[in-house]
């Protein structure tokens, strides 16, 4: 923080340097002071004028000359400004290193036109009063004036060369070594390299001029000392050929002495202002019409151009002066275009973050939404996620546009595409994260939505239902909705935001669930149908066995023929079991074809059931033979070929009656049952019933899923080390041995009950 008085200061006004806040910029800002340091307020200064936010609506214009000619006097009766001015009194150097001040005029009137054309100058003008060249209170020291004057001429539009009439003509009094010298520099350092040549406007002020000599003749004599400047330049390798007029417009203007003719000079300065307006575009062709192609006699056109423009946005400017600066200072090789890539860089860089904060705040809260339901492992589809991502997208692209766009072209694209990059890195993982949530969440309710339907299609009458139609219904509304979240979700403008292939694979999902829910539709199919064979064989097969209980096949009249059906009983079970399950068959068949089940699925759920049946028959005849069951039937039978005669009538034993030849041959008959159903034998065939070949070989298509709850079959299932010979046993011939006994045991109690009755008839 140090204190510096103002040139201009003359009430003991000090400002205070080094505090944004309180700094009083009342007479402009030393941009570099006389110890050659750089102004690190010049932004806040910049601020204070209001030219920050101007883009690159300014200009910069310096002035250059030597010293005492009256540069300040000039630029403060042009722009209104508040330079320091040498006194009458002590002629001393006042203008101390780099001032600068904003243009304070806005209107000004034409003197000339009679008074009555106002005419607006530009916008923001920037003055820049360099200290003066000659380096009279320096002494030898022509550093800091061949610094200052190549920082005016690299950083400005238009370079005011402020000279008396009698210092044209003079090498020294005007300035040319100088401007030798700073043109050199210039060349070597800024121009070398740059690709499109910055061009700048050489106005030349002539002061004290009498009027006695024709402008023109200035003006000749002036552009031939600089031509032979030019040509004595060393130039850098490539633009030897260059010429003065690739670099500088020229212009001349002829001001009274100010002393001694003051209205004159008041209104001739007057105009002059008028002409810092902004031009057009100069085009090459009439740039060439003139002498080296030179502003003739336009005395009346707008000097700002925009050809002379540095094209360095406002906000930007104080940076970039003081690279400007830091360079011309340590004479560093470097080049203008470099001081404009490291500035366009160093903003590029600034702003991108700038534009990223509010992205951030939209898009955070949303992936942290997202992250956690994929934590709680319930996926999450936000609402209108695509609305708020090519939102923020836009508007943070579009803020980058905005603000960065004026910088180095090169620099700025490449940053835009490293911000686009970094958005998109960000989008591209919500966007991910929202269609594997759109596709769980929608596999989850498809499947839901199925099994609801179907619940419904059951509870209505008759439980028809058409499954493959509930699920093709069900489907076209996942897809719709997945496709509907998908598109909306989809980021315009970003090449990696395309769904196709996740609808692709979302379909395919779905496939698979629906495969699954079919299957597990046929299980239930399968069940049912295999609970309709099992009620269906407990009472067929149920009712075959109840029969041998009559002895003659059943309660009606007695027939001969029924007794020989006793041994058909293995028959008809055979073909009871094979009729019903054929029926089961189509049921199945037909039901499983409304489900689009395909020729290997129902084939597979076919075998299945052929396989169950048997194990409901094997276990209905397990059940009906059963030791007691059996032994009950038995004596049933044995009771009713002993205790009936042929016609059905009761037997009253009489001692008369053959008692013991109707016992014989009743046991007997009874007693042949045992052999007969032990095993599972046909009558027509002599051999076992062609269970294996009923079965069938086990389709292709069949899963480790498909066999888990299924028995092996003896005979049928190679490996199992059991024969069909045992599957067809019912009862070992241990049992047999001990069910004839029993049975025998009851037959004889029988016998002698009726030998009882008999004898106790008599008797009575
Ligand atoms: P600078 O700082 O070198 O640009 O010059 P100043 O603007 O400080 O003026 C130096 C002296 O010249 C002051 O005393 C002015 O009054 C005087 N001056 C200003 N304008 C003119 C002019 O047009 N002709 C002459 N002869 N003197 C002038
Ligand atoms: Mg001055």
């Amino acid at each position: 923080r140090h204190l510096t008085a103002p040139p201009g200061a003359m009430n003991g006004h000090f400002a205070l340097v080094g505090d944004g806040e309180d700094m009083n910029f009342d007479h402009g800002i030393q941009v570099i002071d006389e110890n050659k340091e750089f102004n690190d307020n010049l932004n806040a200064y910049l601020q204070h004028e209001a030219i920050v936010p101007a883009g690159f609506n300014y200009h910069l214009i310096s002035v250059f000359g030597s010293q005492s000619t009256g540069k300040s006097t000039l630029l403060n009766t042009l722009f209104g400004t508040d330079f320091g001015v040498m006194s009458e009194q002590d002629r001393k150097q006042t203008t101390k290193g780099i001032w600068m001040s904003k243009n304070k005029r806005k209107e000004v009137t034409s003197p000339k036109k009679g008074g009555g054309v106002t005419l607006r100058m530009a916008d923001n003008i920037l003055v820049m009063d360099v200290e003066g060249t000659d380096g009279r209170e320096r002494g030898e020291d022509q550093d800091f004036e061949r610094k200052s004057a190549l920082f005016a001429l690299a950083t400005s539009e238009v370079l005011i060369v402020n000279l008396w009439e009698t210092q044209v003509g003079l090498y020294q009094g005007a300035n040319m070594g100088l401007l030798k010298t700073v043109f050199e520099v210039n060349l070597q350092l800024f121009l070398k390299d740059s690709k499109t040549i910055p061009r700048s406007l050489l106005f030349f002020v002539i002061r004290d001029y009498l009027g006695t000599t024709p402008l023109s003749n200035l003006r000749q004599t002036l552009l031939s000392d600089l031509s032979r400047i030019w040509a004595s330049l060393s130039k850098p390798s490539g633009l030897e050929n260059s010429s003065i007029s690739d670099y500088f417009d020229f212009a001349f203007v002829a001001l009274p002495h100010k002393i001694l003719q003051p209205d004159k000079f008041a209104t001739e300065v007057q105009e002059l202002s008028l002409r810092f307006r902004e031009g057009d575009f100069k085009t090459a062709a009439r740039r060439k019409t003139g002498a080296l192609g030179l502003d003739g006699d336009d005395a009346d056109e707008p000097i700002l151009r925009p050809e002379y423009h540095r094209r360095i946005p406002a906000d930007g400017f104080s940076v970039y002066a003081k690279g400007i600066w830091d360079q011309i200072e340590s004479n560093k090789d470097l080049d203008l275009p470099t001081q404009q890539e490291l500035l366009a860089q160093f903003r590029c860089d600034e702003i991108a973050r700038d534009v990223l904060v509010p992205f951030d705040a939209a898009i955070a809260p949303l992936e942290a939404r997202h992250a956690e339901g994929a934590r709680k492992g319930e996926p999450l589809v936000l609402d209108a996620l695509g609305k708020t991502m090519n939102t923020v997208r836009a508007q943070a692209l579009q803020d980058f546009q905005s603000e960065a766009g004026r910088y180095h072209k090169g620099v700025f694209s490449r940053k835009r595409a490293e911000l686009e990059d970094k958005i998109d890195d960000r989008l591209k993982t919500l966007w991910r994260a929202q269609l594997s949530a759109a596709q769980k969440v929608g596999v989850a309710n498809f499947s839901e939505a199925v099994s609801a339907a179907v619940k419904n299609g059951q509870k209505k009458a008759g439980g028809q239902y058409d499954f493959a139609k509930i699920v093709e219904a069900e489907k076209m509304k996942a897809v719709k909705r997945f496709a509907d979240v998908a598109s909306e979700t989809e980021v315009k403008g970003a090449s990696w935001s395309v769904y196709e292939q996740d609808l692709g694979l979302f379909k395919k999902e779905l496939d698979e669930v629906s495969k699954r829910l079919r299957r597990e539709e046929m299980r239930r199919l399968a069940t049912r149908v295999e609970r309709w064979v099992r009620s269906k064989l407990g009472e067929s097969v149920g009712l075959e066995f109840n029969k041998l209980g009559s002895g003659r096949g059943g309660s009606g009249a007695p027939e001969e023929g029924d007794r020989g059906d006793e041994k058909d009983i293995w028959d008809r079970v055979w073909h009871v079991f094979t009729d019903s399950v054929t029926h089961a068959e189509e049921r199945f068949t037909d039901r499983a074809k409304s489900f689009d089940a395909s020729p290997e699925e129902v084939e597979v759920g076919l075998w299945r059931l052929r396989r169950k049946s048997w194990g409901a028959l094997r276990a209905k005849l397990d059940e009906e033979l059963m030791e007691g069951n059996l032994l009950l039937k038995l004596r049933e039978n044995f009771e009713d070929r002993f205790r009936y005669d042929h016609e059905g009538v009761p037997r009253i034993w009489r001692p008369t009656d053959d008692i013991e030849g109707i016992y014989t041959t009743a046991r007997q008959a009874t007693l042949h049952l045992i052999p007969l159903l032990s095993r599972f034998k046909l009558r027509e065939t002599g051999s076992n019933p062609p269970l294996a070949a009923w079965v069938g070989e086990a389709p292709t298509g069949v899963s480790p899923a498909d066999e888990e709850d299924l028995a092996p079959i003896g005979g049928v299932d190679e490996d199992e080390g059991k024969s069909l010979e045992e599957e067809m046993t019912v009862l070992g011939d241990a049992k047999q041995q001990d069910l004839s006994t029993r049975f025998k045991k009851m037959a004889d109690g029988v016998y002698v009950e009726a030998k009882r009755s008999a004898i106790g008839g008599v008797t009575q």
